[in-house]
């Protein structure tokens, strides 16, 4: 079977990456799936274990990661995230694309891991927009916002390794830059799917 790819969305905090992967399921359920990450900070109202984070302990997070459960980890805003190879696979070997949504450390260390990922960088129309969003959500305090806003700048610094830019303006639009992005990533593979299939070899 052909295996998918891995796709990592990353972007500043409030830029829309978790609505942007969320409506793209929807409209597209056979183009990828998003994967489940580990998480040591609290769930906010309306989360639900297993279905946006396993949230767990400090000291479970600790033994998970000296289990080597973790294809990458990462502490952000005092808490610590981590992505499972379990998760990964399990949607790689069921042959579809599988997407995180992880910040920057996380995507550079994936990269390295499997260097045929696609590192796929949302961008705020504008940093007012960025802002107003972030506020509206309504879910960090004063002091978690500032955190976040004060990362901003740096991420964009760090965003070169970063192969595509999507602008989340209109979200249907952006929906269909990602999914421009994922469908023609897999024709980069078409001929040796061709050769397989023929030939029975690459
Ligand atoms: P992230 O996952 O990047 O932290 P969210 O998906 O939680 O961001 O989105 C932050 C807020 O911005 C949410 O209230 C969401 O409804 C809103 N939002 C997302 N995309 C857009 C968009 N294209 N236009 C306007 N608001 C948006
Ligand atoms: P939030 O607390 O808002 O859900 O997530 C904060 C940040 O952590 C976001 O940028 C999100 O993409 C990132 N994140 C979520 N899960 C993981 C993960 O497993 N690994 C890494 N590196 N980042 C993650």
């Amino acid at each position: 079977m052909k295996k998918g790819k891995v796709f990592v969305i990353s972007g500043p905090s409030g830029v829309g990456k978790g609505t942007l992967c969320h409506e793209l399921m929807r409209k597209y359920p056979s183009l990828a799936q998003t994967t489940v990450s580990v998480t040591t900070r609290a769930p906010r109202p309306g989360e639900t274990e297993g279905k946006h984070y396993y949230f767990r302990s400090e000291a479970e997070f600790d033994k998970m990661l000296k289990e080597g459960l973790f294809l990458e980890t990462v502490d952000k805003f005092t808490h610590r995230y981590g992505t499972l190879f379990s998760e990964v696979e399990q949607v790689l070997d069921g042959g579809k694309n599988v997407i995180l949504e992880i910040e920057m450390i996380g995507g550079a260390n994936v990269k390295k891991h499997i260097p045929e990922a696609v590192l796929i960088f949302i961008l705020p129309p504008t940093l007012e927009a960025l802002t107003a969003r972030i506020t509206g959500r309504g879910s960090e305090t004063e002091s978690e916002i500032r955190l976040r806003q004060a990362q901003v700048e740096k991420e964009f610094d760090q965003a070169a390794p970063y192969e595509y830019f999507v602008v989340n303006d209109v979200l249907d639009d952006a929906v269909e830059n990602v999914k421009a992005i994922i469908v023609a990533e897999g024709l980069k593979d078409a001929l040796s799917d061709v050769k397989q299939n023929y030939f029975g070899r690459d």
